[in-house]
């Protein structure tokens, strides 16, 4: 069985929307997805039913922007109840601060004289879209040539460390956690980075997070290795996925994939059999 946990779509910053993903992972040859946009559950309906029609298992996730000791971190919730009302609270509240937080982008850079408006960003991001993200911003910066590609404009203009970024600090990632436990979900650390796992993980286990993302296709032998090892030791649940926002922009979707082997514990904790 070939698994891809962590996928986006048109319902935060992918390119696909939720159907023509589930259709291209079963061109791919993927047994099952699980959809973690950031902040937001719109695809997941619309998911669930292309996942029956072309019968792809759908593991219904959302991927919660948060911080932990000041430090921003993403973590995914796998197995929610995407219609639960405390769910449909929070992603309400963070899709109108996303839309805040991209405003105050546009007159950050505006400062800069480089000029985007807030229409730009949102035709990007295409009428499916829930939660509006620094890619869609990228995107709008290459229509108005002030960058060459969406890297360039990372690189440039508004990746982490430049003065038009906007950190999203909504919830303490004990919050996001708990919110992922009120939707029925388990908890994972997306990409965690090296120099801060080992100095983060105990606060976050003792929030209640289950597991770490392990396997990723950018992710070095050694950098697979010590998560592994650092969830060995705390006892967490490893998981895998592409973290695929759309074509052309580095491993294609099916290319990379964990087995069922290789997420035993998580499958049987989430009740999905092999
Ligand atoms: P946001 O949650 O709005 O801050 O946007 C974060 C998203 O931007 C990530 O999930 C990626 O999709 C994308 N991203 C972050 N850094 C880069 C980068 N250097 N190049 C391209 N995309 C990036
Ligand atoms: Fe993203
Ligand atoms: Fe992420
Ligand atoms: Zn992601």
């Amino acid at each position: 069985m070939r698994l891809d946990l962590h996928t986006h779509t048109t319902a935060s910053d992918g390119v696909l929307s939720p159907s023509q993903l589930v259709e291209l992972a079963k061109v791919v040859s993927l047994d099952a997805l699980a959809i973690t946009d950031h902040d937001t559950v719109a695809g997941l309906s619309e998911a669930t039913s292309a996942g029956q029609d072309h019968s792809i298992q759908i593991i219904p996730g959302i991927e919660v922007s948060c911080a932990v000791s000041g430090i921003a971190c993403h973590i995914l919730g796998y197995f929610i109840d995407y219609q639960s009302s405390t769910l449909s609270a929070y992603t309400a509240k963070a899709i109108l601060a996303r839309e805040d937080r991209m405003k105050e982008m546009l007159v950050r850079l505006a400062k800069q004289n480089i000029l985007v408006e807030m229409e730009d960003v949102v035709k990007e991001a295409g009428p499916e879209r829930s939660s509006l993200g620094r890619p869609h911003l990228a995107r709008a910066l290459v229509s108005r040539n002030h960058a060459t590609s969406i890297g360039d404009a990372f690189d440039r203009l508004i990746g982490d460390q430049h003065s038009a970024h906007v950190a999203i600090r909504l919830l303490e990632a004990s919050e996001a956690i708990e919110l992922i436990h009120k939707a029925g979900g388990i908890a994972v650390w997306a990409h965690p980075r090296l120099e801060v796992l080992e100095r983060l993980l105990p606060e976050l286990v003792a929030s209640g997070l289950r597991g770490l993302e392990v396997y990723r296709p950018k992710s070095s032998p050694e950098h697979v290795r010590k998560v592994r090892a650092s969830a060995a030791k705390m006892n967490l649940l490893v998981t895998g996925g592409s973290d695929w926002h759309g074509p052309g922009l580095g491993a294609e979707l099916g290319q990379f994939y964990v087995t069922d082997d290789d997420i035993s514990q998580f499958l049987d904790e989430g009740q999905i059999s092999g």
